[in-house]
């Protein structure tokens, strides 16, 4: 089975609790919504039960409600604003995860490190709106020691804190500085309860380090009378990790923490793939448009915003965080509403005629997330492969996009897709303008 197979495969029982919960919460959100006095007080009240009262505010649940109609019709120009905050407060790791570009060294940006005064910046201009805040993106967070009072700020700022971490650092008073960040939720990454398997994909993990931070930060909480942070192990499966479920969830109950999950990973090499069905890799996320264009503002650690949480360059960001300090402006610039566009089918009546998204690449033209999409029907896809996540072994033997071939083609590089996917001395086989051999340890 190829890996192409194995990826069209997956869609084949998609249909499962999880898919159906999704569905009937989308259904719920966009339509149930809409009934006037009742709906609005029902995702109240969800909200509320998610993520506590002190978080949700009627700003905060009329403009949840006001992205997802945004987002079901396909919107160029919204309404609403991001209700979901990605601040990535320091690009540097200290893992060599294999198809991480972090990891890998394709990360195609200044390796940099928010100061904590420039994130309580960022905090400030979004707060109204923001329900959820990540302090991490393409870095280990617990690296640097502002995470802690940024995470503290915005709890007070009335945000919903969630934080993933390797856990594989020693850090003094961890778990004392996690409790009285009031950070919400943790996930700890554990690919393998032994060494050598954890190893396999998270180069430089130190197993030791993550049992004894998890136990320290559970006495924690139990000495300073904290329920927080909710701690969930959570592991990424691939085939040579997938026995391991069952014996994670042991350590789980062994550890006390609060939950044991696993992720469906991003993966380019055949042999990776998991056999388990439930297992499978991620694949597409969304269906006819993309809801990280309605739903998530992604601040890199050099000031650039990104369009979402997968892009790896420079190159495709939307906008500077300078840019905030008019939150719904910026939401509706040219570049926002050029991707909005493209999924909407370029052209709606009324939206937006200038932002049509042949004018130049986006990143959201090589995208694999978004099922049922019209516009890559129209384009032709680029690549059966999401976009910007770097493998050794990743290919170039897709097609390409009628329109764009001209751009790239007349553009040398810049702004090909496959570029800045080509690895270790692989050539893109339009504008066939690598050849760039690097070692990738
Ligand atoms: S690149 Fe993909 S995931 Fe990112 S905004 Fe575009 S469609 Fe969404």
């Amino acid at each position: 089975m190829s890996l192409r197979e194995a990826r069209l495969g997956y869609r084949e029982h998609v249909v499962s609790v999880p898919h159906l919960y999704a569905a009937a919460r989308k259904f719920a959100l966009q339509r149930a919504s809409r009934v006037p006095g009742l709906g609005p007080r029902l995702v109240e009240v969800a909200l509320k039960r998610r993520y506590g009262s002190h978080v949700i505010t009627p700003l905060k649940v009329r403009n949840f409600i006001q992205a997802h109609h945004d987002e079901e019709s396909k919107a160029v120009v919204v309404d609403s604003a991001p209700y979901h905050l990605n601040l990535d407060l320091y690009n540097v790791c200290n893992l060599r995860c294999r198809f991480c570009p972090t990891g890998t060294d394709q990360l195609d940006r200044e390796r940099k490190r928010f100061t904590a005064a420039k994130a309580k910046q960022v905090i400030d201009a979004v707060k109204d709106y923001v329900i959820v805040f990540s302090p991490f993106q393409w870095g280990e967070p617990l690296l640097i020691p502002e995470t802690y009072e940024v995470i503290r700020y915005a709890h007070d700022a009335g945000m919903y804190t969630s934080m993933h971490s390797n856990f594989s650092v020693k850090v003094k008073d961890l778990g004392r500085k996690l409790v009285e960040s009031r950070l919400d939720t943790l996930l700890v990454s554990v690919d393998g309860l032994e060494q050598g398997v954890h190893e396999t994909y998270r180069r430089n993990v130190n197993n030791d380090f993550i049992f004894a931070n998890v136990r320290e930060l559970v006495a924690a909480r139990k000495k300073l009378g904290s329920k927080t942070p909710r701690i969930e192990l959570a592991l990424l499966v691939f085939r040579h990790n997938e026995h391991d479920v069952p014996l994670l969830e042991q350590k789980r109950k062994e550890l006390g923490v609060d939950a044991f999950v696993t992720r469906k990973a991003v993966i380019y090499e055949e042999s990776w793939i998991p056999e388990g069905k439930a297992f499978q890799p991620l694949t597409e996320l969304f269906t006819g448009t993309c809801s990280f264009l309605y739903q998530d503002l992604n601040i890199e650690a050099d000031g650039g915003v990104s369009p979402c949480c997968i892009n790896t360059s420079r190159r495709w960001d939307v906008g500077r965080v300078e840019d905030l300090t008019d939150l719904k402006a910026f939401w509706n610039n040219p570049k926002h509403q050029a991707m909005r566009a493209y999924f909407a089918g370029f052209h709606r009546e009324g939206q937006a005629a200038e932002a049509s998204p042949s004018d130049q690449p986006l990143l959201c033209h090589s995208c694999d997330w978004v099922s049922d999409c019209r516009a890559h029907a129209d384009l032709g896809k680029l690549s059966p492969l999401p976009p910007s996540f770097a493998a050794e072994s990743m290919t170039l033997n897709h097609g390409i996009a009628p329109k764009l071939l001209p751009v790239l083609q007349g553009n040398d590089s810049a702004g090909c897709v496959k570029i800045e996917r080509s690895l270790a001395g692989l050539k893109c086989d339009v504008c066939r303008a690598l050849d760039r051999p690097q070692d990738l340890g």
